[in-house]
């Protein structure tokens, strides 16, 4: 098999660097990736597949970093923006789609009883603080340790730039621990206004946790007794696990939530939802973007979130997910590299046994790279619905390839 060639990419790369610090910021950049054998631009794609600038053809595993669910230049969320953009898209006032939105919304996600809207995650995970320290007249917020809750100073992971008393009144305690929890809730007794938590702990590099029950259990039974709100950010994971919500998958009584990126199938959007005692705080709170408002992005997540229902996609990721985990696992096996799946079948994440600095990971996902499957190293994977069963075969070839490779290698 020829292997691809990403001359143009990188020479873009390059050029990018003279005028963008870093030349790609954030987690885009081929540094996170396999320097060299990843694509550093992306010249089109549809549906699963990506082609990159030197005209090379992928399929896709990150898809957008999870916005890509039903498939990209999907021709009846594309119709729907681009009758809304035909009207104009950024008025000075929100368009008609508000309404209808709002109502999608919160017929659609339990616990969801009113919505804001913004463009991205960062947003609304830190709206959501606002919104439960305005409620609870507290400071104290309690989040796992190495989850990403977005890009802004009180959540973001480096620290440049960012003054230490930006993240003070953050608390931190391991996912999936309770007596961690208990003690760090005792440590601020009537101080905390909220827990905010991924619906399973996704955090990059390292395997994927489900919530045990008794964690569940306890973020629930202590957020009542205590009076603390319990913030679930559906980011990641939202529309991939159950339409009505992670929280709801997972069994958190989420007083707020947070969605973006699969919502409107990669038009940017994101939304804040919350409980109906929360409704007064949530309008006392300051929250404006000027490019909140403008209507495409309405319209695409209006007909994503029909599409969803109607096609079957979450069962359909389900599907293909398993068929993806259980096949790398076999394949990875057959070459005698030990690997772990973990996560949700919709969102796997794959790690090598004896790898601490990823270079097994790194190597393993170049080389699939240069073959045409788009894997990332250290950050969970998506499956989309516009994946067939050819395609999971197609990349199991390309794996099993891969591992033989990595074997002969390490
Ligand atoms: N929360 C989670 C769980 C996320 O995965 C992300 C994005 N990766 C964010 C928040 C931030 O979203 P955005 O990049 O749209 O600001």
């Amino acid at each position: 098999m020829a292997l691809y060639d990403q001359t143009k990419s990188y020479a873009l790369f390059e050029e990018a660097k003279k005028y963008v610090p870093n030349g790609i910021y954030g987690a885009r950049t081929p540094n996170f990736l396999t320097f060299g054998s990843h694509p550093a631009f992306i010249a089109r794609g549809e549906g699963c597949r990506i082609w990159d600038v030197d005209g090379n053809e992928y399929i896709d595993y990150m898809c957008s970093f999870g916005t890509n669910l039903l498939g990209l230049k999907h021709p009846k969320i594309d119709a729907a923006a681009r009758a809304q953009m035909d009207k104009a898209d950024c008025f000075t006032l929100p368009s008609d789609l508000w309404v209808p939105l709002a109502k999608k919304m919160t017929s659609t996600i339990k616990g969801g009883d009113w919505c804001v809207f913004a463009k991205n995650g960062s947003d609304v995970t830190s709206y959501t603080l606002a919104v439960a320290r305005a409620f609870t007249g507290k400071w104290e917020v309690i989040l796992a340790k190495g989850s990403y809750h977005g890009a802004h100073p009180w959540c973001q992971p480096h620290g440049a730039g960012v003054p230490d008393e930006w993240k003070s009144h953050i608390h931190y305690i391991e996912y999936n621990d309770p007596e961690g929890l208990k003690k760090i809730v005792d440590a601020n007794r009537g101080k905390v206004a909220a827990i905010i938590l991924t619906p399973h702990q996704h955090d990059s590099m390292r395997d994927q946790e489900l919530p045990t029950k008794e964690f569940v259990d306890t973020v629930n039974g202590l957020a009542k007794s205590e009076g603390f709100l319990v913030i679930i950010d559906d980011i990641r994971c939202g529309f991939r696990l159950k339409l009505s919500g992670s929280a709801d998958h997972y069994g958190y009584n989420a007083d707020l939530q947070c969605f973006g990126k699969a919502m409107a199938n990669g038009y940017p959007i994101a939304i804040a939802m919350g409980r109906d005692e929360l409704k007064q705080a949530a309008g006392s709170v300051f929250f404006s973007g000027t490019h909140f408002f403008s209507g495409s992005p309405f319209a695409a997540a209006i007909a994503t979130i029909d599409e969803i229902k109607a096609s079957g996609a979450i069962e359909k990721i389900h599907k293909l997910g398993t068929m993806l985990m259980k096949g790398l696992s076999e394949a990875g096996a057959a070459e005698g590299v030990g690997v772990t799946l973990s996560g949700p079948p919709a969102m796997p994440y794959m790690n090598f046994a004896d790898d601490p600095l990823f270079e097994k990971n790194r190597y393993f996902c170049g080389e699939a790279a240069r073959r045409g499957i788009f894997l990332h190293p250290h950050h969970n994977w998506f499956v989309c619905a516009a994946m067939e069963e050819a395609d999971i075969k197609k990349t199991l070839n390309v794996a099993s390839e891969c591992f033989k490779l990595t074997a002969k290698k390490f």
